[in-house]
């Protein structure tokens, strides 16, 4: 099963794409996280990224592109994959509708977590982020065992530098200008599910799972 995980920032994409992926046993794919990975690790990558990353842009085409379709190519996506922030702009959803087809497949659903901005901003600016292992927490809706510390790897927990309130702002002119478009594009397509991302983590989930099917 291929999903896309469609929604503005701080919609909560991750946190669900997360749940999605124990329950069906396909790997999560978040270019963000494969973007950060590459910041912390010093690479060329990562160094080419983070300008835009920091300005609350995105990352050009020509680099995330390549480095999403190498991914879905390695062994264990052969049963599906749940993709998590990706495609961010048209040209990202045209290549990978294009390399699907070149592997004989198709994306299977794209889902819509539907949240408005006043609820995004206070999302993200309580989101607490574990870079060492990816996991995501929120100070009221999600508070971790101990404050400041990942359950998961036991690594400090960070406020992303793009998640501080002005940055916020710019992250949400681009989602509505350049990604928000993709809602039309999957519905064309026929593959379009929304979710209401407002209710609690736990009742999105339900509401996902009938759509994938149990
Ligand atoms: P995205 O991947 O779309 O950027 P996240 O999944 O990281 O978003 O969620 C953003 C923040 O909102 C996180 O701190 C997360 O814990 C919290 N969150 C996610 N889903 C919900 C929800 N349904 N209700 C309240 N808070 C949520
Ligand atoms: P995320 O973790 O999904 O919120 O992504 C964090 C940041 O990484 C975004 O604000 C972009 O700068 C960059 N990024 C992640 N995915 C993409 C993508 N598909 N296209 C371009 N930039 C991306």
């Amino acid at each position: 099963m291929k999903i896309i995980m469609l929604g503005a920032p701080g919609a909560g994409k991750g946190t669900q794409a997360k749940k999605i992926a124990a329950k069906y046993q396909i790997p999560h794919i978040s270019t963000g996280d494969i973007f950060r990975a590459n910041i912390k690790n010093g690479t060329e990558l990562g160094m080419k990224a983070k300008a835009f990353m920091d300005a609350g842009g995105l990352v050009p085409d020509e680099i995330t592109i390549g480095m999403l379709l190498d991914r879905i190519q390695e062994a264990d996506c052969a049963k599906g994959c749940v993709l998590d922030g990706f495609p961010r702009t048209i040209p990202q959803a045209e290549s990978l509708t294009k390399a699907l087809k070149d592997m004989g497949e198709s994306i299977d659903y794209a889902v819509n977590v539907d949240v408005p901005d006043e609820s995004i901003i206070r999302r993200m600016s309580g989101r607490r982020a574990c870079l060492a292992c990816g996991s995501t927490y929120h100070i009221v809706y999600n508070v971790p065992k101990t404050e400041g510390v990942c359950d998961v790897c036991g690594q400090q927990l960070v406020l992303r530098d793009d998640d501080k309130p002005e940055t916020v702002k710019k992250r949400l002119d681009v989602y509505h200008e350049q990604t928000q478009p993709l809602i039309d594009y999957y519905k064309k397509t026929g593959v379009l599910a929304e979710v209401d991302g407002t209710m609690d983590m736990e009742e999105v989930f339900q509401a996902i799972v009938r759509i994938l099917g149990a």
